[in-house]
């Protein structure tokens, strides 16, 4: 094959792909697992990648240990692992790793030498209950959560696919690149939880050139197919805090208890009384406190989930610190004592310009069929993990971006009627392999 053939052989490979790309999605779609439950789906992955000659990593060896966080309850995990078996997960694609919850994939193709390239897909789902109504589509064609309470509503079921499709297509044409494909199939995305494991465990740093993407609703901005950068996502931290004080009967002996509750409220509303920053956006949210067994009981115990965020990275940690200023003062106050678990974490993020202009100069060179946004750096909210991974490589002298992928969508992410048009699957498999192809060629 001579080398200007392969963007064509790229897009014919990708569209041949776009019933098996479905046929996979619709697969993870049935079974969502939420962050490091995801077996039946890292062992999907890890058996499509073992077959088409990549070098896997599953279990511990993609997730430094004490590094994950929000990992759920022993009891969860193994409650998960006897559903995925039930569903038909076979025992021997599970090691003993995946069934304690240490998900995620990488897939390593080495093609002599050359830069390395990361290119990461997240996979987890969210904990939602799923519409059922025949005028949503997962529902009346038989694909929907077969799971109750969780749901891919985010397109991580579509973002694993994509990542699969793109491995077959770089295995296809491997004698024409140079250098080495490294495929993150990231746990735990939701709740920023999963990319500082996979950070710590090293996987990044001998990343040159990382590319991440998210399939998103076509807006304003985003007004072409693809959106080659993204900047500004919100670093973000995110807590558990539990108040302990002392039970006491609140008629007999109040004096004997120390309130967890009323330490709890006075954290809450103070929280949202810490100071606005002058440096950017900054935001705080208590989202759940829970306290109290009785009428007459003074409450021993409170528990708060809450989160902070920030334009940048100092600003989230000036967010954070306060945070725990105010929930140990609160604590104080009452005579009780606090523990704040970090659950999840993610950090201020902006997209090489360099990178940027080269995937929109491959976009127009290699897939004239597809438009770029007018902006083609686009300024995020909410806030990613993939931030971690991208500041990583960027601070070991890499290249990074974030991109999006369009697509028109059925309900808003994050809600129980989200559906996406499936095209954006072959679409996104070929501006990833384009621009691996081109920094590899
Ligand atoms: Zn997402």
């Amino acid at each position: 094959m001579e080398n200007h053939i392969i963007p064509s052989y790229i897009s014919q490979t990708a569209s041949e792909l776009e019933p098996w790309l479905i046929h996979i999605r619709r697969e993870i779609h049935r079974f969502p697992e939420t962050g490091w439950l995801e077996m039946r789906t890292s062992a999907m992955i890890a058996k499509e990648l073992r077959a088409l000659g990549y070098e896997v990593l599953t279990g511990r060896a993609v997730c430094k240990e004490a590094a994950r966080m929000g990992v759920p309850s022993p009891q969860e995990t193994q409650a998960h692992l006897q559903r995925a078996l039930a569903f038909g997960l076979p025992e021997e694609e599970l090691t003993p790793d995946m069934r304690e919850g240490f998900t995620g994939v990488i897939g390593i193709l080495r093609c002599g030498s050359g830069p390395t390239v990361g290119l990461r897909f997240d996979i987890d789902a969210l904990g939602m209950q799923e519409c059922a109504d025949a005028d949503h589509k997962p529902a009346r064609e038989g694909f929907a959560s077969a799971i109750p309470g969780k749901m891919h509503a985010c397109g991580h079921d579509g973002h694993a696919a994509i990542g699969l499709g793109v491995a077959k297509v770089l295995a296809a044409i491997r004698e024409h690149l140079h250098g080495t494909v490294k495929l993150l199939f990231q746990p735990g995305e939701e709740g920023a939880r999963g990319a500082r494991a996979m950070v710590a465990a090293g996987h990044l740093d001998d990343v040159s050139v990382f590319i991440g993407s998210h399939i998103a609703p076509t807006g304003s901005l985003d007004d072409g197919d693809v959106t080659p950068g993204t900047y500004g996502s919100l670093a973000t931290t995110k807590y558990d805090v539990i108040f302990s004080g002392k039970a006491a009967h609140a008629g007999g002996h109040p004096e004997n208890g120390s309130n967890a509750l009323i330490a709890a409220c006075t954290a809450a509303l103070n929280l949202h009384a810490i100071p606005r920053h002058s440096g950017g956006q900054s935001r705080v949210n208590v989202g759940t406190l829970r306290a109290g067994t009785g009428r007459n009981v003074i409450p021993d115990r409170a528990v708060m989930e809450l989160e902070v965020r920030g334009e940048t990275t100092d600003i989230n940690v000036f967010m954070a610190r306060s945070a725990v200023a105010v929930c140990e003062g609160a604590a104080n106050m009452q005579g009780c004592t606090v523990e704040m678990i970090k659950m999840g974490e993610a950090e201020g993020q902006h997209s090489d310009l360099s990178l940027i202009e080269r995937i929109a100069g491959v976009v127009k060179r290699d897939l004239p069929d597809l438009t770029l946004s007018s902006i083609q750096n686009a300024q995020n909210w909410g806030s990613e993990d993939i931030s971690i991974m991208m500041n990583r490589v960027q601070a070991r002298g890499g290249l990074a971006t974030y991109m999006r992928v369009m697509t028109p969508m059925a309900g808003a992410q994050h809600t129980v009627r989200f559906d996406f048009d499936e095209q954006v699957l072959s679409r996104s498999v070929r501006v990833f392999c384009a621009a691996a192809a081109d920094i590899l060629k």
